[in-house]
C-alpha cells in the first residue's frame, strides 16, 4: 500500500515537483517502507518525534520540519533538518539564524504564508511577507537561506476557494521575486498541496507537495 502510493506519486508528479512524505504520527516501519520504495524527503511537525526518528532512518533521508516551531526548540532542530518549511514570524527566523551561527551551519527555510480563512493558522499575511522583503530584513541573516514560501489552502470542499488560496500564495511568491530580483538568489520553492488538494496546487505552481494520509493512511498517534 505505502510502496504503491509512493510509486504512483513518483510517476504522477510532474518534473519540477518534489514529494514530501508527511510521516508525522506514523511508526518508523511505515517510514522505512516509503524509504525502500525510493522516498527520501520526509516531513515531521513535532521536534521530539523528529529527533526520535532521525537515528532510526538511513542517513540520506532529508527531513523537513513542517509544524509550528517554538523558538525554545530551534536549537535542537538546527543542523538536523534540510529544510524548515514553517517559519511563521520574524522572531523565529532571527532565532534560527543565531542558533545556526552558533553551530556554524546554514539552515534552509521557507516562509509560511497565511492565506486560508481558518483563524488558527500561523504565518505571515501576503502583505507582511512582501514588506519583510521590501525592507530587506533578510539581508541581516548570515546563516539562514530563505528558499521560498510555504502555505496551506482553506480546509473546505469548494475547489474554487482552494484554488484562490493557492493563487494567492503563488502570486505573493512572484511579487517577492519581482521586487527583489537578483538579490534573492535561490528563492525558488513554493511548497503547497496536501493529500486532498495537491493536484490543484500543482496546477497553480507548486514545486513541493506535502502528502501524508494518502501515503500512510490515517495518523496513528
Ligand atoms: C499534516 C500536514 C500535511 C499532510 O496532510 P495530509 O492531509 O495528511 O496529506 C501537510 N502539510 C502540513 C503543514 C501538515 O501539518
Amino acid at each position: 500500500m505505502i510502496e504503491e502510493a509512493i510509486n504512483r506519486l513518483h510517476r504522477e508528479l510532474p518534473s519540477g515537483v518534489s514529494l514530501v512524505a508527511v510521516s508525522k504520527f506514523h511508526h518508523i516501519e511505515k517510514l522505512r517502507k516509503a524509504y525502500f520504495a525510493g522516498q527520501r524527503i520526509f516531513g515531521e511537525s513535532r521536534v521530539q518525534e523528529l529527533l526520535v526518528k532521525i537515528p532510526e532512518m538511513p542517513a540520506d533521508v532529508k527531513w523537513h520540519f513542517i509544524g509550528h516551531l517554538q523558538t525554545n526548540k530551534v536549537r535542537q532542530l538546527v543542523g538536523k533538518v534540510s529544510l524548515i518549511e514553517s517559519v511563521d514570524s520574524e522572531k523565529l527566523i532571527d532565532v534560527i539564524d543565531s542558533e545556526s551561527r552558533k553551530k556554524d551551519v546554514i539552515t534552509n527555510v521557507l516562509m509560511q504564508l497565511h492565506v486560508a480563512k481558518e483563524e488558527t493558522k500561523f504565518g505571515f499575511s501576503p502583505d507582511e511577507l512582501v514588506a519583510y522583503f521590501e525592507d530587506k530584513k533578510y539581508e541581516k541573516l548570515t546563516h539562514t537561506h530563505i528558499c521560498g514560501v510555504m502555505g496551506m489552502a482553506s480546509n473546505v470542499d469548494d475547489e474554487n476557494r482552494i484554488r484562490e488560496d493557492f493563487r494567492m500564495i503563488a502570486a505573493t511568491f512572484a511579487r517577492i521575486r519581482e521586487k527583489n530580483g537578483t538579490s534573492l538568489r535561490g528563492f525558488d520553492m513554493i511548497s503547497m498541496g496536501m493529500s486532498g488538494d495537491y493536484k490543484i496546487a500543482i496546477e497553480e505552481g507548486s514545486t513541493l507537495v506535502r502528502i501524508g494520509s494518502s501515503i500512510f493512511g490515517d495518523r496513528e498517534y
